[in-house]
């Protein structure tokens, strides 16, 4: 048991936050005032109440105030104010704007639609597959963590059996021969 002059778990379990919890171990709310001697420390995250149990001396507060959605924190250190933001939307929107830039939709990926790692190739997204051996032909081939599907990489002709005939069939579907007689070449 705790003696009387620390603060008991139980007691900081029912103080109410003034701040969101971090997310992914994510957290941006302290003061972002780069010239401030406090920038980037954390300030004490709960409301403190007059019957609540003190803050511990060291504490930075300042303190918290604005309508909903529009919270900000004036740092005590240096005045200034900076918005309280949502630290989960914050790595969501992060996320999703990795992964816009990583996607590539023309490179070899896992071809599971849907799948996080559909888009990202496996030298630039290493991270999301595993080498599966080769093909009978000696192409690379991948597995997907995510969702365990397998592909290959290689060149995109790889599966033609006739690939001597692309230039010909190439040429007469651009004069519209029907496939019908390109057949019979
Ligand atoms: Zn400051
Ligand atoms: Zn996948």
């Amino acid at each position: 048991m705790l003696d009387g002059s620390k603060i008991s778990p139980t007691e900081i379990a029912a103080l109410e936050r003034r701040f969101p919890l971090a997310f992914e171990g994510v957290d941006l709310n302290f003061c972002r005032n780069p010239q401030c001697a406090t920038y980037g420390v954390f300030p004490d995250p709960y409301k403190r109440p007059t019957d609540a149990p003190p803050a511990p001396p060291d504490a930075l507060h300042g303190f918290v105030s604005g309508k909903k959605h529009e919270e900000f924190f004036k740092c005590p250190t240096c005045n200034k104010t900076s918005r309280i933001k949502n630290n989960r939307a914050i790595v969501e929107e992060y996320k999703r704007l990795k992964h816009l830039q990583e996607f590539d939709p023309t490179v070899p990926s896992c071809r599971t639609e849907g799948c996080f790692a559909h888009g990202m190739a496996p030298k630039t997204s290493p991270e999301f597959y595993r080498r599966f051996g080769n093909t009978a032909k000696g192409d690379p081939h991948f597995q997907c963590r995510l969702c365990s599907k397998t592909f290959s990489i290689g060149k995109p002709a790889r599966r033609h059996l006739r690939s001597d005939k692309n230039r010909i069939i190439f040429q007469m579907l651009c004069t519209d021969v029907s496939l019908a007689k390109i057949r019979f070449r």
